[in-house]
């Protein structure tokens, strides 16, 4: 099956049980403060399930494009890495707004993945919630006996509060849930190990597809449960990693959901995917950050120096700096991805076709002048880690001629490889370099920066510019430049690239 009819497969499965196919909402979240992106299918659901609007289709089917690069849910770090984690991604659902619950649920699934899928059943593992007698949360056992229904026991597998219990903050909606796991590993491997049960962080080819969701709590303030008068069933499920299974591929990467890109990176490049892990992972990289800038813009919003848009930008840089360092392309090229992109998901999100010269315009500019800069403070950054490396060697009385990366000087030398916080700085405010692109580059090498004396550099700089009331906006300066500012500290959406928070002065 190619992807478009996998797609097209689950919503007409879910359309022959009565559910409404629905549009995806926008990626970007434009009227929730506790949201900058939709990053789950029930994002658009919310004031449904909270009983604050009215239900016009009591089943509903969709697919949603999501992002999960901020907030409770930022899995950038592994993107590009693993072969599963995306930023953005298609989230397929079904919900049931106070219509059907547990049964339904987990024997629709069964029912789609085994019969309409053809999932070879021995591949498929289930989690339910164990309970949690401290908070007061029973065991889902009723998801446990429909189950056994379908597998047998020894892959039911019991899961914790983090992994099989959803609550939509301290009090609401909450519910136990179910996933289903796919185990990709070789039929020889699989079958060596059959009865031991795995889960997913266990191996890298037994991956989650499917989370199924059964609200059933509301929790009050007092911390107790109450069971909610309407019951409701809130499912998601992984595009790319369903197709992947479905193409019987072992990375999300090599369906026909990301070689059309991965195709047309390798062939600018002029190096084959496939063949050395760093270029590979550089392309993964750009093919997966692509399709997010790309429908982030598409959905309204443009990259620029705060919240959303900083975000973007950041994910935009993150994919030229790849592309720059590992793929050695030093013109503009990400924008060239934006047509194949609008594509493949002619018919599916039009959003993107519609808007593609624009995409692509606002893509290049972006390119054209963080280029500029990157490959100044690279220079710099490379020829800083040469000295002070020299340094270090002398200073520990090592040879010159013993290679910096030998196992044994970084042994030696490692706990000393810190980039100083005033270098960082000056990248960073000379050259453009977010603090993440500095670390980031740092780790590629083994070294470590110096946060503290950063943060005191930054901190300093603020001051001097509030004196002299004149404000550098270089790049990556967060601040408005009309506004008096006063640095309050990190703001915690963001921890991972310590964005850092101004307010009014
Ligand atoms: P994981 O444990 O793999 O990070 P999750 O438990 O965080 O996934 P859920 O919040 O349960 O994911 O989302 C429902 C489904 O969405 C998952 O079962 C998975 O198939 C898919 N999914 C979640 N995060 C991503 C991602 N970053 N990229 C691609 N698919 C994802
Ligand atoms: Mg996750
Ligand atoms: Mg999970
Ligand atoms: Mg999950």
């Amino acid at each position: 099956m190619t992807a478009k009819e996998i797609r097209q497969a689950y919503l007409k499965f879910f359309e022959s049980k009565q559910h409404h196919i629905v549009s995806s909402a926008p990626i970007v979240v434009k009227n929730d403060p506790t949201l900058m992106f939709t990053n789950a299918g029930m994002n658009q659901f919310k004031d449904l399930f909270l009983g604050e609007a009215p239900i016009k289709y009591p089943r509903v089917t969709d697919t949603q494009r999501c992002l999960r690069v901020s907030g409770k849910h930022n899995d950038l770090e592994e993107v590009g890495i693993d072969t599963y984690h995306h930023t953005m991604f298609e989230m397929l659902g079904n919900w049931s707004f106070g219509d059907y619950f547990k049964k339904e649920a987990i024997a629709w699934s069964w029912e789609l993945l085994t019969e309409v899928y053809k999932i070879p059943k021995d591949k498929l593992y289930v989690s339910i919630f164990e309970g949690d007698d401290r908070e007061g949360l029973p065991r889902d056992t009723e998801a446990y006996e429909l189950w056994k229904q379908y597998v047998p026991e020894d892959r039911i597998i019991l899961g914790n509060k983090k992994d099989n219990f959803w609550e939509m903050g301290d009090t609401g909606p909450c519910g136990p849930c179910s996933e289903i796991h796919v185990d990709c590993r070789p039929d020889d491997e699989r079958k060596a190990v059959e009865g031991k049960s795995l889960v997913n962080a266990d191996h890298p080819q037994v991956i989650e597809i499917w989370n199924n969701v059964f609200m059933q709590f509301n929790r009050l303030k007092d911390g107790s449960l109450q069971p909610l008068p309407a019951q409701h069933v809130d499912t998601g499920m992984g595009f790319e990693r369903l197709v992947r299974v479905l193409q019987e591929k072992s990375s999300n990467y090599d369906t026909d959901v990301f070689q059309p890109l991965i195709q047309f990176i390798a062939k600018h490049a002029g190096i084959d995917y496939g063949v050395d892990e760093k270029t590979d992972i550089a392309m993964r990289v750009m093919a997966d950050h692509i399709r997010a800038i790309s429908f982030v813009i598409a959905d309204g919003q443009l990259p620029s120096n705060n919240k959303a848009g900083y975000v973007i930008r950041r994910i935009l840089r993150r994919a030229v700096r790849y592309a720059y360092t590992f793929l050695n392309l030093k013109d503009p090229f990400l924008n060239q991805l934006v047509p194949v992109l609008a594509e493949q998901f002619k018919g599916v999100f039009d959003e993107l076709s519609l808007q593609q010269d624009f995409v692509q315009k606002v893509v290049l500019e972006e390119e054209i002048s963080f280029l500029r800069t990157l490959a100044t403070g690279i220079q710099r950054f490379d020829n800083y880690t040469k000295k002070q490396g020299e340094v270090l060697m002398a200073e520990n009385a090592i040879e010159l001629e013993k290679k910096f990366d030998d196992p044994w000087v970084y042994s030696i030398l490692k706990d000393q490889m810190v980039i100083s916080g005033e270098f960082a700085f000056e990248l960073n405010d000379t050259y453009g370099f977010p603090i993440d692109l500095t670390e980031l580059m740092a780790r590629e090498q083994r070294w470590t920066v110096d946060m503290e004396e950063y943060n005191k550099a930054l901190l300093k700089q603020k001051e001097r510019s509030r004196a002299a009331t004149a404000v550098d906006t270089g790049d990556w300066v967060i601040v408005n430049p009309d506004l008096e500012v006063e640095f309050v500290g990190y703001d915690d959406f963001e921890a991972e690239t310590e964005i850092i928070k101004y307010r009014k002065v």
